[in-house]
């Protein structure tokens, strides 16, 4: 009998995002599933379904960021592997794809750059910048708070990645859950957990750090996702998307865009 391998992509537009939308965070997932085949590391599988999101216009993330108070744009991104890989960029200004530059960051001497020194390295690195037309045109349409997210399992790795333009008319320096390890995002041995929604109540709860040492205790997560909705108030957009060798699960106390799919391929 050959051996199978699982893998599962899910993939979120974040809490508050139309579920009509639900197409675009199906076709990151392929993307990463794609990649996952021809051999990408996982890390890397998550980080192309985030970029592809973030290219998509109609998350906030990427070219769809909200705008701050002063018209600037401003993205945090990261993204993190079962292996203890972990990378994350805040504030960066001017990048199409801030999850990639997250990666890049993952792969050097830090964990975390910031403002006019990640988008220095962003340059140095060779990372698309965004058009004068694009920057113009950020997140003109929507006006929701919608982090957009991935979650991998591989056999018996896992990763996760997010990328956010942050909450609409923030000002200017404001920084959210997204590039706080254990906060919007983390990936261990047993799983990983990504994040959505105000980022100030994700922070302070620890979220996906906790939602994590759910999976530790055995927790299937179709029963972490309602448990780590309960830790906030119903006022207080949140989302999440779980998976563990045990399952996979995602929801929202708001409408949430979010997709799943599974395969199993020969090892
Ligand atoms: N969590 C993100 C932030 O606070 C926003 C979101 O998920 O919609 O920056």
């Amino acid at each position: 009998m050959t051996d199978k391998k699982k893998i599962v992509v899910l993939t979120h537009g974040g809490a508050g995002s139309d579920p009509a939308h639900a197409a675009g965070t199906a076709i990151a997932g392929q993307m990463s599933m794609m990649s996952l085949q021809t051999g990408e590391p996982i890390i890397g599988a998550a980080c192309h379904a985030v970029a592809s999101l973030e290219d998509d216009g109609r998350f906030n993330a990427g070219v769809g960021s909200h705008k701050r108070n002063d018209g600037t744009v401003e993205m945090d991104a990261s993204c993190m592997d079962s292996s203890g890989t972990f990378g994350a960029v805040a504030a960066l200004e001017g990048f199409k794809n801030p999850v990639r530059v997250a990666r890049i960051v993952s792969q050097s001497e830090y964990r975390v750059l910031a403002g006019r020194g990640a988008a220095e390295f962003a340059r140095n690195q060779g990372c698309q910048t965004l058009s004068p037309d694009e920057i113009a045109n950020t997140g003109k349409d929507f006006s929701t708070t919608d982090t957009v997210g991935c979650v991998v399992r591989s056999g018996d790795e896992f990763a996760a990645a997010l990328s956010t333009g942050g909450i609409d008319n923030a000002i200017p320096g404001r920084v959210g859950d997204v590039p706080l390890i254990g906060c919007g995002l983390y990936a261990g041995p047993l799983g990983a957990v990504a994040a959505t929604g105000d980022g100030e109540a994700i922070a302070m709860q620890v979220t996906a750090l906790r939602a994590y040492q759910l999976i530790e205790q055995g927790m299937d997560p179709k029963a972490i996702v309602p448990t780590a909705i309960g830790w906030f108030k119903e006022s207080t957009a949140f989302g999440i998307i779980v998976v563990s060798k045990i399952g996979f699960a995602g929801g929202s106390n708001r409408d949430m865009a979010w997709t799943a799919s599974e395969l199993e391929i020969p090892h």
